[in-house]
């Protein structure tokens, strides 16, 4: 971890889309729901989350989609390459949820734990010793 920056940068794929962190950010953590999984394809996906004053554009905002799985939920996408990188749920006004592989550079935080474990795929064998949490409680899950 870099402690001497206050921000990182991250982009989707093509690059179209920028945009800026200011640190700190107030969570960094591995989901394994299934919205997550289908929205990237992908085994889990890790997110980071700031206030919204705390993320910036640098470029390329009105490539930007939404696709709205919920009235209230929003999963962020370039139009052009179709990386998907943002969540936005407003049942939580004010937040913004990044995903750590669209940085690119280092977080002020490191992955520190599970969500939604309970619903993780049985093909990708988590074994990194961090504490899985049912859905977005703190209740533990021991194994399975
Ligand atoms: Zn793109
Ligand atoms: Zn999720």
């Amino acid at each position: 971890m870099n402690q001497c920056s206050k921000s990182v940068r991250g982009r989707c794929f093509c690059g179209a889309v920028q945009f800026v962190l200011t640190f700190p950010t107030d969570m960094c953590g591995h989901c394994h729901c299934e919205s997550c999984r289908r929205a990237h394809g992908a085994a889990f996906v890790t997110w980071t989350e700031v206030p919204k004053t705390q993320f910036q554009f640098l470029s390329g905002e009105d490539r930007l989609k939404r696709y709205n799985s919920g009235s209230t939920v929003h999963w962020g996408f370039c139009a052009n390459c179709g990386a998907s990188f943002l969540y936005e749920n407003e049942d939580a006004p004010g937040r913004v949820w990044v995903t750590m592989a669209s940085l690119t550079g280092p977080l002020d935080r490191v992955p520190d734990s599970h969500v939604s474990f309970e619903e993780h795929v049985d093909w990708f064998k988590v074994n990194d010793g961090l504490p899985r949490y049912k859905e977005k409680s703190e209740i533990e899950i021991d194994s399975f």
